[in-house]
């Protein structure tokens, strides 16, 4: 059984840039529900409890057809969020050092250009779905609660949530607020911890 992981933080933790109302409906609702009904489909398919849930989302296109669309939402929506809540913290903000900071000044020329790219992949997409910085630096977005995982890809450093659940509470339909607010709580260390 899958089960909501806690916050490394409390919910008002991230002070105005995403309120405690956003957070805890996110976490408490919107992922115990993606929870909730990923454990309801391997219910459904009990063979599949047994092997980790990156190895089923890598799988996804061949997951038997009654679960697969539940899994590829759900899974998805559980293993997206999961490191979500991760990649912010209250200390968060700044910028990279170390390997990280590197890698992205050789592939954007500067920290601000990549911020601006990423940004505006950001606004790019349309409806609901994801942002990530991928091992190889690039910026790719998936659909949904679609991952680079489902896609063959190498799991991401780094990710945003861009559905309007995410930002809408405090910031209704602006989301270039939300992102410009989400880079003040971007958790560099944990992003550098997963480029090792
Ligand atoms: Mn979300």
């Amino acid at each position: 059984m899958y089960t909501l992981p806690k916050l490394e933080y409390e919910y008002g933790a991230l002070g105005s840039y995403i309120s405690g109302d956003i957070m805890q409906l996110h976490h408490s609702k919107h992922h115990q529900t993606y929870v909730d009904k990923l454990n309801k489909a391997l219910d459904d398919a009990p063979a599949l409890k047994e092997r980790p849930l990156e190895s089923l989302l890598a799988d996804v296109d061949s997951l038997p057809s009654e679960v697969q669309s539940a899994i590829r939402n759900n899974g998805g929506g559980h293993y997206n969020h999961s490191l979500f809540w991760k990649w912010m913290s209250p200390d968060g903000g700044g910028e990279p050092s170390g390997a990280v900071a590197t890698a992205i000044t050789e592939k954007y020329g500067s920290y601000q250009a990549f911020v601006d790219e990423f940004t505006a992949t950001s606004l790019g997409v349309f409806g609901s779905g994801w942002v990530w910085l991928q091992p190889d630096y690039s910026i790719i977005t998936t659909p949904n609660q679609d991952n680079p995982v489902m896609k063959g890809m190498q799991a991401p450093l780094l990710g945003l949530d861009v559905w309007e659940h995410a930002y809408y509470l405090d910031y209704k339909n602006k989301r270039d607020d939300y992102i410009k607010a989400w880079w003040n709580v971007v958790n560099w260390n944990f992003v550098e911890s997963r480029s090792d």
